[in-house]
C-alpha cells in the first residue's frame, strides 16, 4: 500500500471480477439487527419522520442532508448492513470520482444534462473535500481517477456511519420494501412492518451485483403505481464473442494492452481482457452504451480494435516491409509490429484465420480489426445497470410528479455513466440533490 501511495499508480482496474468472494462488511462496524439502533438521544417524531429505503451511497448521502437538518431520519435496508456495493467498489481501489475539466465530467453522463445541477451543487472538488473530512483524502491518480488515500471504501464507509449517527439517523436493516401505496410495507424478521412516513425517497440501485442487495425487484412496486420504468440493461459490461477453441484455451484470461476500439463513431482507448466467452475489461466498458445499442437494433455489433493505436498504418506497412524476406508472418507481427502473441492470434480471429501477406493490408489489419460482439453479458454481473424510473417521471425535486412526497434517487433512475468515478459521483451528488428537494417540499407543504 506505501509502494502505490507513493508512486501514486493506480490499481488495475476493470479487470473481470466474476468469482470474487464478497465478504465486504469485514472491516466496517456492523449496523445490524432489526432493532432501531439508539444512535443519539434525539428521538424522531413520528409527524417528522422521513424514510429512505436503500442504504447505499444515495440514500446515505440523502440520510446526510436531511440529518444535517435537522430532520428525523431512518434508513431502512433490506440487507443485514448498508452500503454493500459500496464496499464492493473499494476492492481493488475505490475510484470515487474523475479529476477532469467539469464539461468534459459531465459529458460522461446519458442522458446529457440530467445531472448537471446536482453535480454543480456537489462536484468532485466538494466530494474530495467530503472525503478529506470523514478521514479519507483522495489523491488523483495516473488517469485522472480520483481515490481515497486508503484504496479502500471501508474507512470511508466507517467515517460516514459515524457521521450519520451523530446526526442521529436511524438505521433498520434486513428490512426490505414489499409494497408501495399510501403506506410502504416492510418484510422484516419480525413480520410485515406498515409506516406512513411524510416523505420518503427510494435509492434501491440497479440490478447488478444482485447479492449485495440492489437486485430490481422494485420495478413492479413502481411499475404498480403508473410510474414509467425503462427496461433494466447491463452497463459497464463485457460481451460476447464466439472465439474459437484454440484461441479460447489459449487466451483467455490475456490482456490486450493500449489498444484503442471503436463502434459506430464513439471511440475509447486502454485495456480489455479476453474472456472465456468474450470480451472486457475498461475500454471495452466505456463503449458498453454504444455496443449494448448496436446489438438490440441490429442483432451484433462490430467492434473495431486498432492494436497499435500509436502508429499510423503507413508506419506499420513500413515497419513490416523492411521485416527480413524469409521471416514468417507470426515474427514479422512480433518483430516489426511488437504485437504480443494474443494480439497476433486475435488478428486470425478477426481475419477467419489467414492473414493477408501484403504490408499494407496486414498494417490495415492490425490498426482496424474487426470482431463481431454478439451479446451482452447479463446484468447480474455488470458492474452497472442503464435503465430505470424514467426521467420525465420526477420533477426538478426528484419527486415522482404523480406521486407528491416520494422521491428518487441513484442507479434506480435512468442515467447512466462509464467506469472512472462517475457512478459514485452521481449517486452520491444525486442523493444530496434528492434530499434537497425534499427540504423544499416538506417546507413548502407546511413542514
Ligand atoms: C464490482 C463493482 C465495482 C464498482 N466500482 C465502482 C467504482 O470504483 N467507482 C464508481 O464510481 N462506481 C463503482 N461501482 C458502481 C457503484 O457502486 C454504484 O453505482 C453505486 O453503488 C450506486 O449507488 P446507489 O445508492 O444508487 O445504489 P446501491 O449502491 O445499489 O444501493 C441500493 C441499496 O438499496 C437496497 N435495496 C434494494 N432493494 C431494496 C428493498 N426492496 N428494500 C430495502 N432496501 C433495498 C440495496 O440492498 C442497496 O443497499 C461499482 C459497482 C460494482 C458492482
Amino acid at each position: 500500500m506505501q509502494r502505490q501511495r507513493n508512486a501514486i499508480r493506480e490499481p488495475a482496474r476493470d479487470a473481470p471480477r466474476s468469482g470474487f468472494h464478497v465478504s465486504p462488511l469485514a472491516t466496517v462496524p456492523p449496523l445490524t439487527g432489526p432493532a432501531c439502533l439508539p444512535l443519539s438521544g434525539r428521538m424522531p417524531q413520528d409527524r417528522d419522520e422521513i424514510a429512505i429505503v436503500g442504504g447505499g451511497p444515495a440514500g446515505l448521502a440523502a440520510a446526510e442532508v436531511l440529518g444535517e437538518a435537522g430532520c428525523a431520519v431512518t434508513v431502512y435496508e433490506r440487507m443485514p448492513s448498508v452500503a454493500r456495493k459500496l464496499l464492493i467498489a473499494g476492492r481493488g481501489g475505490l475510484n470515487i470520482t474523475h479529476s477532469e475539466t467539469r464539461p468534459d465530467f459531465l459529458a460522461r453522463y446519458h442522458p446529457p444534462g440530467y445531472l448537471d445541477a446536482a453535480i454543480a451543487a456537489f462536484p468532485p472538488e466538494a466530494l474530495r473535500d467530503w472525503c478529506a473530512e470523514l478521514g479519507e483524502p483522495t489523491f488523483v491518480g495516473s488517469s485522472g481517477r480520483v481515490f481515497p488515500r486508503s484504496f479502500k471504501a471501508s474507512p470511508l464507509l466507517r467515517g460516514w456511519l459515524a457521521r450519520l449517527e451523530r446526526l442521529g439517523v436511524r438505521f433498520r436493516t434486513r428490512h426490505r420494501l414489499t409494497a408501495l401505496g399510501a403506506a410502504l410495507t416492510f418484510e422484516t424478521p419480525d413480520g410485515p412492518l406498515e409506516i406512513r412516513p411524510r416523505a420518503t425517497l427510494l435509492a434501491l440501485g440497479g440490478a447488478s451485483w444482485p447479492r449485495l442487495g440492489s437486485d430490481g425487484r422494485w420495478v413492479p412496486l413502481l411499475e404498480g403505481l403508473g410510474v414509467a420504468v425503462a427496461p433494466l440493461r447491463p452497463a459497464n459490461v463485457g460481451f460476447a464473442v464466439a472465439w474459437s477453441d484454440l484461441f479460447r484455451q489459449r487466451f483467455a484470461g490475456a490482456p490486450l494492452k493500449r489498444i484503442a476500439l471503436a463502434c459506430d463513431g464513439a471511440s475509447a482507448r486502454g485495456e480489455a481482457v479476453i474472456t472465456q466467452d468474450g470480451l472486457e475489461g475498461g475500454a471495452v466498458y466505456a463503449l458498453s452504451r454504444t455496443l449494448r445499442e448496436a446489438i438490440a437494433a441490429r442483432g451484433s455489433a462490430e467492434l473495431v480494435i486498432d492494436l497499435r493505436p500509436d502508429l499510423t498504418q503507413d508506419a506499420l506497412a513500413r515497419r513490416l516491409s523492411g521485416a527480413r524476406p524469409g521471416d514468417s508472418v507470426a515474427t514479422r507481427l512480433r518483430k516489426a509490429a511488437g504485437l504480443p502473441p494474443v494480439a497476433a492470434s486475435l488478428l486470425r480471429e478477426a481475419a477467419d484465420a489467414t492473414l493477408p501477406a501484403d504490408p499494407g493490408a496486414l498494417a490495415g489489419l492490425i490498426k482496424a480489426a474487426p470482431l463481431t460482439l454478439t451479446a451482452p453479458v447479463p446484468i447480474e454481473r455488470a458492474i452497472s445497470t442503464a435503465g430505470g424510473v424514467r426521467l420525465d417521471a420526477i420533477d426538478g425535486r426528484s419527486m415522482l410528479r404523480a406521486h407528491p412526497g416520494l422521491f428518487l434517487a441513484g442507479e434506480m433512475l435512468d442515467w447512466e455513466a462509464p467506469t472512472g468515478g462517475y457512478l459514485l459521483q452521481g449517486a452520491i451528488a444525486g442523493g444530496r440533490a434528492a434530499a434537497a428537494g425534499m427540504l423544499d417540499w416538506l417546507a413548502e407543504t407546511g413542514g
